[in-house]
């Protein structure tokens, strides 16, 4: 199979080679979390037994990935559920293999206590990204498994964070709860010392089915037997205006000095310099990517829904990783033919260079590929404008 998608321009998403930087998730709990958020797509993912990764598991994703560049993220469910010692010797085998890989932590917040707090400490090439969406109303779709909601206990995982002088970022999802309410939310991040970086994500959650393999709460269920326009979904124009309205907020409380703003950065360095860190805008996408389960398995970016899931070693005990990554394992590619030719043409492509290869599989589906490009297209000329 071709290795590349290249219709007359370069390349919008080339396979792996041996040296590019990958990017590891590892899902240490699966699915497993104290939180039932309503709009999480790993409780919507099948897990039929395996909990917790193994150590033999992240040892063999490793030495699989000892030629590329790495950047690791510690996720879930809720990663520190595995507990302390566990995490420890995950983290132990991450460092000692890989000292060069940047390894961040995606935590729902609500676990950090003391004890996690020391540890984060011996660890200073851990970053701490801790989810809250907004204030009660704002964040009330991260309820508990009992429907309670969650912000209390995360703004005491941050307290503890600030106590120990540990900086981490703040990770909001913006949905129909919190939209309009970006600038007091980052009033609240600028008064947090030790918060370094607020990033906005989308909650593009139209066409999602609930699984039927992960326990879910009353409520959730409740929320998708009223069909698959979600209650928390937001319009592609909606987040735009999100992204502007935080942006100028940002800029205008000089909060630069403060925190990163993300993904206006993103948009604003692609737009400026042609280059950003963020794949959406590069031809090093889904292919490095890749995401490992507890139940030995990998697939690629976790935010591709219903990607396939192959196993990490063959019959053999031989890796699969770099077959599949470099295209040498049939796998449909993410970026299919029929979304990269609409991109051919486009007057942003030069800078948005195919955008989230996940999202415009969801968008398409619903037939909202439009929406989602002249999402792109406002924000580019947006930040071409305002730089
Ligand atoms: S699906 Fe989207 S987020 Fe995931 S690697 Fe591809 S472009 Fe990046
Ligand atoms: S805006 Fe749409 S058509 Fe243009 S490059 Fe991005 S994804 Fe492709």
């Amino acid at each position: 199979m071709g290795g590349q998608l290249h219709m007359g321009q370069s390349a919008l998403c080339h396979r792996a080679r041996s040296g590019d930087h990958i990017n590891l998730i590892l899902k240490l709990t699966g699915a497993t979390c104290n939180l039932d958020c309503g709009y999480c797509f790993e409780k919507r993912r099948d897990y039929p037994s395996h909990r917790i990764i193994s150590e033999e598991v992240v040892s063999s994703t490793l030495s699989q990935l000892s030629t590329y560049g790495l950047s690791v993220e510690l996720h879930g469910g809720e990663p520190l559920l595995v507990g302390l010692p566990h995490f420890s010797k995950v983290l132990d085998l991450i460092t000692s293999s890989r000292p060069d890989a940047a390894i961040r932590l995606q935590t729902n917040g609500t676990l950090i206590s003391e004890e996690w707090c020391e540890l984060f400490l011996c660890n200073q090439r851990l970053s701490v990204g801790v989810s809250l969406d907004g204030f009660q109303a704002g964040n009330q779709l991260r309820y508990d498994n009992r429907e309670r909601d969650s912000t209390l206990a995360v703004l005491e995982g941050m307290s503890q964070l600030e106590k120990h002088g540990i900086d981490f970022g703040l990770i909001r999802v913006c949905s129909k709860d919190n939209i309009g309410q970006v600038t007091g939310y980052l009033d609240f991040a600028a008064v947090r010392k030790n918060v370094k970086a607020v990033r906005l994500l989308p909650c593009f959650d139209d066409g999602t089915a609930l699984s039927a393999n992960v326990p879910r709460t009353a409520r959730t269920r409740r929320a998708f037997a009223a069909g698959h326009d979600l209650p928390w979904s937001i319009s592609f124009d909606e987040f735009a205006s999100e992204v502007m309205v935080a942006y100028d907020h940002w800029r205008g409380r000089g909060y630069f000095d403060h925190f990163l703003l993300d993904p206006a950065i993103d948009y604003l360095k692609k737009g400026l310099t042609g280059t950003c860190a963020s794949c959406h805008f590069e031809a090093r996408k889904c292919f490095h990517t890749i995401t490992v389960y507890p139940d030995r398995t990998f697939s690629l970016c976790d935010e591709l829904d219903g990607g396939e899931r192959v196993p990490l070693t063959n019959a053999d005990g031989v890796g699969n990783i770099a077959d599949v990554i470099e295209g040498h394992t049939k796998m449909e590619a993410p970026l299919t033919a029929f979304l990269s030719q609409q991109c051919e043409g486009c007057e942003v492509r030069a800078h948005c260079h195919g955008g989230c290869v996940a999202i415009r599989r969801r968008a398409a589906r619903l037939g909202r590929s439009e929406a989602y490009c002249q999402m792109q297209k406002d924000l580019f000329h947006y930040f071409a404008l305002s730089a």
